[in-house]
């Protein structure tokens, strides 16, 4: 066993961390000013030049397969990159990438979904949630009836991130109403449905600075060559796109925690109170070494979910613990940093409000906490996991 990065690793990261500290951060004014105004957070195009240059330094389609140009970098990789490029609130995305379960698609569906989308020319959504059924999915009404060749899609869905914007949607419709009713997870298909077929979407104004949308589907008609997967095959794919994510916030948190602990740190050093250096108070030292101790534990557990994804096995029980302790120390961490710097802490002046509400979110989508515990806890009883079986 070796805890530590490999040189091609520590390479990978000092390269995106150059990155991070040249072409981002120093645009974080900017996009406060923006965001503040009511303005896109980046200017048009400005994404699509940020990425053209991480491309130039090698950072395109980060966990694309080489077959479709991307780096194909793996998960520890993404897990390390993701931790640098969080350490800013400019909302960066690498380019040359597509949901993991558009790679499902045929090859007719990759040639008119999957390569536009890892190219930049379209963008995608995913859809599971509705009105009345979020954590539990067993309770979507969306319904897709088969009519020809054609199948009629009806109903409604809500939270969806880039709903907005999409081009297509990957949407979860039952299709098979008995098969639903009796187990929950049975009778679900997932469908590829263009904007121009006609479903509307709604803009979702959030605590955040960007929303989700909610999208209405009024008998659409979806052509049959336009299924993911397999008929009555969608609930797979729902819980591998839900999946794909979970341990990613746990990377994302981490890389946040760590600026937000640094601002922390250096604030202390500065602001003086009753004669001292507030870093000289006990009170203070607390709350920096308890952020310490839970980003520690955090990064660990990620880079043990992504490695042990890298290595083929299962990860989901360690992608859980991930996502559950990493939103949690990302809330816990922002929180004391915000504290730090007392009244200026909770002023627009200076970033931490921001991410302190970007930081909520982690707690709730891709499975709340609630059911992260849920989760953990049922593969234990059940006996699918063994305590103290990943090391
Ligand atoms: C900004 C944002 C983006 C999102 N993006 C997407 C997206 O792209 N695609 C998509 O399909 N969905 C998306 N979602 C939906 C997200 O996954 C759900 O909001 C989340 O799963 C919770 O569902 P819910 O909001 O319906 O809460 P509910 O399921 O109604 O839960 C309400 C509360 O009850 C708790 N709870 C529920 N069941 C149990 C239980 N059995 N035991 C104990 N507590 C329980 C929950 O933890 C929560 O605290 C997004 C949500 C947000 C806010």
């Amino acid at each position: 066993m070796h805890l530590r990065l490999t040189e091609e690793q520590k390479m990978v990261q000092k390269t995106i961390r150059r990155f991070v500290e040249k072409e981002l951060i120093p645009l974080e004014n900017d996009v406060l000013r923006n965001e503040r105004e009511g303005k896109p957070s980046l200017p048009p195009g400005k994404l699509k030049e940020l990425q053209i240059k991480a491309k130039e330094a090698g950072f395109w389609g980060i966990n694309t397969p080489e077959e479709y140009g991307g780096a194909n970098l793996g998960q520890m990789m993404m897990a390390i990159v993701l931790m640098e490029v969080s350490k800013t609130f400019v909302p960066f995305t690498f380019g040359g990438s597509a949901d993991n379960i558009l790679y499902y698609a045929n090859e007719e569906q990759k040639q008119k979904y999957l390569i536009p989308t890892i190219n930049g020319e379209k963008k995608s959504c995913f859809a599971m949630t509705e009105p009345g059924a979020g954590s539990d999915t067993r309770n979507i009404k969306m319904t897709a009836v088969k009519d020809g060749n054609e199948w009629i899609l009806n109903g409604e869905k809500t939270f969806i991130t880039g709903g907005n914007d999409a081009d297509f949607v990957m949407v979860i419709a039952i299709t098979d109403k008995a098969k639903h009713e009796a187990t929950g997870r049975d009778g679900v298909t997932c469908f590829i449905v263009d904007r121009d077929m006609g479903w509307k979407s709604e803009y979702i104004h959030t605590m955040g600075e960007w929303g989700p949308a909610g999208l209405v589907f009024d008998n659409v008609r979806v052509p049959e060559e336009n299924i993911l997967g397999e008929v009555n095959g969608g609930y797979n794919l729902g819980l591998e796109w839900i999946g794909f994510a979970r341990w990613i916030v746990g990377a994302r948190a981490v890389g946040t925690a760590e600026r937000l602990l640094q601002m922390a740190i250096d604030y202390a050093k500065e602001r003086t109170t009753f004669g001292k250096p507030i870093a000289e108070r006990q009170a203070i030292q607390w709350q920096i070494a308890d952020s310490a101790v839970e980003i520690e534990a955090a990064r660990w557990l990620v880079l043990n979910a992504a490695f042990t994804l890298d290595h083929g096995e299962d990860n989901r029980h360690l992608a859980s613990i991930a996502k559950l302790y990493g939103a949690n120390m990302g809330n816990n961490v922002v929180d004391r940093v915000l504290q730090i710097h007392g009244g200026m802490g909770y002023t627009r002046e200076l970033p931490i409000e921001r991410w302190y509400r970007e930081a909520r979110l982690w707690r709730i989508y891709d499975g709340t906490d609630e059911i992260q515990r849920l989760i953990i806890a049922r593969n234990l009883l059940k006996g699918h996991v063994k305590v103290g079986q990943y090391i």
